[in-house]
């Protein structure tokens, strides 16, 4: 550890700033092309990576000259896009024998950590597989449930993206720092900084970030870009500024920079985000990430945060999950049925409110996919007499709809809905809401 950091409960540094594909050029020198990697190091020594992207080489070759050998290094992997991985294979420290790695990464996949891990040093891809490596390589699965390194407590979120992709709320000291990247708003509906946020999904992240020392937000994508982005898993700078503010917290940095933006562009995209934020009394002081920059916080005193319970999952069930899909519409049916092929669930279907309400109680089905508009019964009554059965009120419902204004979602969540989904929506984005659903609920 360097001296530097006793003054602070908490330094971050970016090593890789971009989304997508590392994008090296004179147009992105100043916020840097290298894929997402921020190192975080806590006063009691624990060095913490969030993603290992090609930011990674660099942090790597910095790790193996300022740390005491042998290293103990923990990579918190948000997800296993490409963009989030591709720089183990050139991390230093996983080549240093005695030294000890550990990936954390998300329950609920379909394939195991380190099978993902190890997939992408298949020898058709990279020359030393990952069970070569000199380093004690340890994986660990985490769900929601809290745990701890070193001097840090680590609360992990399922953010909304095109697979299971983790946020982590980093907590040392009285200092926090949220990293939420690879995340799309929960709904298309319009939100400003200082707006109502009526989505059950984007409130839970408010209270995750609340008070944060410092939000690392996805914000690939310009107003004017999102309309054709929309099921991609990422979010606008209005989006993250909208959070930021909800949440209250100190610092922004704009994350996951698209690979067609110029550092001209992200100096844009940061004084319009600026600009939204303007209105409030102390708005969060907003930057674009950059690579090879750092900050420390010293933090105020707030714990982890306590918005929401963290249900710890109980073990997965033997048999296969099942879900029921709610729906008159056979196209609709079949389109959410090849959404979930891969996932090897049982699949139930119900043509009409009032058989979805018997399937649901006679087949007890770990989730429910549920239409609005259908004949006998709406879904909006549906999942009200539902919540009234005692076998059905914690059942994960996701309502799924074109009823796309504010108050049709305001009605869905006062029916108690878990989740709310407008069209249009992509396939992997429901595929990746509903596994988030079954792993939180223990299912998978
Ligand atoms: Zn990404
Ligand atoms: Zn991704």
């Amino acid at each position: 550890m360097e001296d530097g950091n006793r003054r602070g409960a908490v330094l971050v540094r970016f090593w890789g700033t971009r989304g997508s594909i590392p994008v090296p050029s004179r147009a992105t020198v100043g916020y840097g092309g290298n894929t997402a990697c921020v190192q975080v190091e806590t006063a009691g020594g624990a060095q913490i990576i969030l993603d290992c992207g090609t930011g990674a080489r660099e942090l790597g070759l910095h790790l193996c000259t300022h740390l005491p050998s042998p290293a103990q290094v923990s990579l918190l992997l948000s997800h296993t896009h490409w963009d989030h991985i591709q720089g183990i294979p050139f991390f230093a420290p996983v080549y240093q024998e005695g030294s000890s790695v550990t990936f954390y990464g998300a329950r609920g996949m379909n394939r195991q950590l380190g099978e993902l891990l190890a997939a992408q040093m298949d020898s058709s891809y990279f020359p030393v597989r990952l069970d070569q490596l000199r380093a004690e390589i340890g994986h660990r699965e985490v769900g929601e449930a809290a745990f701890q390194i070193g001097d840090a407590l680590i609360q992990p979120r399922y953010l909304n993206h095109t697979t299971l992709c983790l946020g982590y709320r980093i907590t040392v000291g009285g200092a926090s720092v949220v990293y939420a990247t690879d995340h799309e708003p929960y709904t298309h509906l319009a939100l400003r900084p200082g707006g109502e946020v009526l989505h059950a999904g984007d409130l839970g992240l408010i209270a995750f970030a609340r008070d944060a020392d410092l939000l690392i937000h996805d914000a690939q994508y310009s107003d004017d870009e999102y309309p054709g982005k929309i099921g991609w898993g990422h979010s606008t700078a209005r989006y993250a500024a909208s959070i930021a503010a909800a949440a209250h917290v100190k610092r922004l940095a704009l994350f996951h920079h698209d690979p067609a933006h110029s550092d001209e562009f992200l100096d844009r995209h940061v004084e319009r985000t600026r600009e939204l934020l303007a209105d409030l009394q102390a708005p969060p002081e907003v930057f674009a990430a950059a690579e090879g920059e750092e900050l420390r916080l010293a933090g105020a005193g707030q714990a982890g945060f306590r918005g929401e319970r963290v249900q710890v999952a109980a073990q997965p069930a033997a048999r296969r999950p099942r879900v029921l899909i709610a729906d008159d519409n056979r196209l609709i049916v079949r389109m959410i049925q090849d959404a979930l092929a891969e996932d090897g669930y049982e699949l139930l279907v119900a043509n009409d409110g009032e058989q979805a309400v018997s399937r649901a109680l006679a087949e007890r089905p770990d989730l429910m996919i549920l239409d609005v508009e259908m004949p006998r019964a709406t879904g909006f009554e549906v999942c009200a007499r539902l919540r009234r059965e005692p076998d059905a009120s914690q059942l994960p419902v996701i309502m799924l709809t074109s009823l796309d204004q504010p108050q049709d979602m305001a009605r869905g969540f006062e029916a108690g809905v878990s989740d709310y989904i407008t069209k249009p929506f992509t396939r992997t984005i429901l595929r990746a809401r509903v596994r988030s659903w079954l792993v939180r609920s223990g299912v998978v």
